[in-house]
């Protein structure tokens, strides 16, 4: 049999995102970043060849895995101490897991080098479960991990840095290169630390998303011409300034803002 990636016989699908790390050194670094214990509730989405899944399992035992590809699940299941849940992740109902994993009211730690073709749906495939959630570390492109943890003032502050930091702390951990992949991705890579805050603004989500599309879809104009008609439509009486454009606005300003709309 040809060689497959990381030294195994399975040849990499691009279309599930498989990058496979081999870096012992990051493998390291991303696991006492993560710092699992016994007895802790954490899920590991996409383990792939398992290369983050056994040192995560050696400090935590049962861990859980949610991996789609069929093949790499039913090499997992051979493994033990590992719970498989063979799912594509923007299935599984992270709400019921924590029910499951966590019957007297704990939380969730999830981590995982995420198939990087779907990692923005993850990100807000989990954003509803944040407060059944203690921690999320992931892997994903260092461009994503940048947008996520913008300021307000820089280039590529945006929906994305919006819609995350109103739910989290983010925090950028480790850079990572390609070469401690195989095969190696065309882009840098990051892991980063995305910690739920205690008390969030309580948003309508989806109606903070429309307002942040409209806000951000037009980033060189002034507020005043893409968000002042949005709000006048939605009949708020704002106080806010939109002499500004919506790349200089901070996080708490529109989490008030968007508090202001009518349910
Ligand atoms: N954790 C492994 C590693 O670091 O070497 C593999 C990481 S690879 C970037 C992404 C993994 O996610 C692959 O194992 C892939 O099969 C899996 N995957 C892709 N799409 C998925 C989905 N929708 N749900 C669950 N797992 C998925």
């Amino acid at each position: 049999m040809s060689r497959g990636a990381a030294g195994s016989d399975h040849h990499a699908r691009k279309r599930f995102g498989q990058n496979f790390l081999t870096d012992g050194a990051i493998i390291d670094g991303i696991v006492r970043a993560i710092e699992p214990q016994h007895g802790q509730a954490l899920i590991e989405i996409g383990p792939g060849l398992g290369a983050l899944t056994r040192p995560l399992r050696a400090h935590c035992d049962p861990l859980t895995v949610i991996e789609l590809d069929r093949d790499l699940a039913e090499r997992l299941r051979r493994e033990p101490g590992l719970r498989v849940i063979e799912s594509d992740v923007l299935k599984v109902d992270f709400g019921a897991l924590a029910d499951t994993l966590c019957p007297s009211g704990g939380k969730l730690r999830i981590a995982g080098n995420l198939p990087y073709n779907i990692s923005s749906p993850i990100l807000f495939h989990l954003l509803p479960w944040a407060d059944r959630i203690e921690d999320q570390h992931f892997m994903l492109q260092k461009e994503v991990v940048d947008r996520m943890a913008a300021e307000p003032g820089s280039k590529v502050y945006g929906r994305l840095s919006v819609m995350l930091q109103w739910r989290y702390h983010i925090e950028s951990v480790l850079d990572v290169p390609p070469e401690s992949f195989d095969p190696p991705p065309k882009v840098d890579s990051a892991v980063v630390r995305m910690i739920p805050w205690a008390q969030p603004a309580a948003l309508d989500a989806a109606r903070f998303e429309t307002m942040m599309t409209v806000a951000f879809s037009q980033r060189r104009k002034l507020l005043r011409h893409s968000l002042g008609r949005w709000l006048d439509e939605q009949g708020i009486a704002h106080t806010f300034d939109l002499q500004r454009r919506a790349e200089e606005v901070p996080v708490a300003e529109f989490t008030a803002l968007a508090g202001c709309l009518t349910p």
